[in-house]
């Protein structure tokens, strides 16, 4: 029986317009943005887990110093970088996540081990770290996550004295937040989001990526989602569960489940940003309030797509 199976991912929302992105950006960008999602895919033609794929996408894309996650992530206030990641599975419903930690390539694997190696679901910090230490995982030194442009973008920071949001309209052209979704052949979804958070945080601010409920969720009863947008509206509409409970509990189609919650229920507490979501039958739904995101989707029967604006 040839069950359906599709794959979803995001590079962040935000206001992106085309008059400010020159057509190298834009072709680095979908590049990047396509080999992600073919090697996700891939994973998927070949019989893995909707959990292989969406880590795999994700690596890919934290590898890559376009997106404000991995190597790409943004300063924060002490001139360092702190990354959020969380990873979920709809079968087991297991999840894994971490925050606040520093010098490690992928968070995102990191967070995959919380949740098959450790009997806990979220670290964060210096214990986040001894315990990438304990999994044998090796640290990268500052300088593999320096980057110019998020360098001036952090000095432009300090001297306003703000707490930038990689995709607010102060911002400058380089947009955030990683995440992946999938559905594999045996029906079983999962979910990943990996984050450098905000330009400039302190206090050891942690958003919405690595909290499962809010940035990220995946149940194989109703469907996987991976949040990108302005961390702390996302928090309080607990978004990526919100989607979930409209299907699960008032029948919604993931079309109408994904709109309800960007475009009406994001909105009304002024939150902007945006979703990828896939469901058990493999649909895709690619939802977002802002200008544009970084995104794109592949399914199996056919439909192919790489999209950054509106
Ligand atoms: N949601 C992320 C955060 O608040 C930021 C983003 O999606 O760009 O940390």
């Amino acid at each position: 029986m040839n069950t359906p199976f599709s794959i979803a991912i995001h590079g962040g929302a935000g206001t992106i317009h085309k008059h400010q992105m020159s057509n190298e950006k834009e072709l680095a960008y979908k590049t990047a943005l396509s080999t992600a999602l073919n090697k996700g895919y891939e994973a998927l033609e070949q019989g893995k887990s909707a959990l292989d794929a969406i880590e795999i996408a994700t690596i890919t894309l934290e590898d890559s110093p376009l997106f404000n996650a991995g190597k790409g992530s943004v300063f924060t206030n002490k001139g360092t970088h702190e990354m959020d990641a969380s990873i979920m599975e709809g079968e087991s419903l297991f999840g894994g996540a971490v925050a606040g930690i520093s010098g490690i390539r992928n968070p995102i694997h990191l967070a995959r081990k919380v949740m098959e190696e450790s009997e806990h679901v979220f670290l964060v910090g210096e214990g986040a770290t001894n315990f990438a230490k304990e999994q044998g995982f090796s640290f990268e030194s500052e300088q593999y996550f320096y980057d110019e442009l998020r360098y001036q973008q952090w000095q432009e920071a300090l001297k306003a004295g703000v707490v930038q949001l990689d995709h607010s309209p102060l911002k400058e052209d380089k947009f955030g937040t990683v995440g992946a979704v999938a559905c594999d052949q045996f029906a079983n979804v999962a979910a990943a989001t990996s984050t450098g958070g905000m330009t400039n945080k302190k206090y050891g601010r942690v958003g919405d990526s690595p909290m499962l409920g809010a940035g990220n969720y995946a149940n194989n009863k109703t469907c996987a989602v991976s949040c990108t947008g302005s961390g702390e509206f996302f928090i309080r509409g607990v978004v990526a569960y919100d989607v979930s409970c409209l299907i699960e509990y008032k029948g919604l189609s993931l079309a109408k489940a994904c709109e309800e919650v960007v475009q009406k229920r994001l909105v009304n507490i002024k939150g902007d940003g945006g979703l990828i979501a896939v469901d058990p039958q493999g649909n895709v739904c690619l939802e977002f309030n802002t200008e544009g995101m970084y995104r794109g989707m592949k399914t199996s029967s056919g439909t192919e797509f790489i999209g950054i604006y509106r």
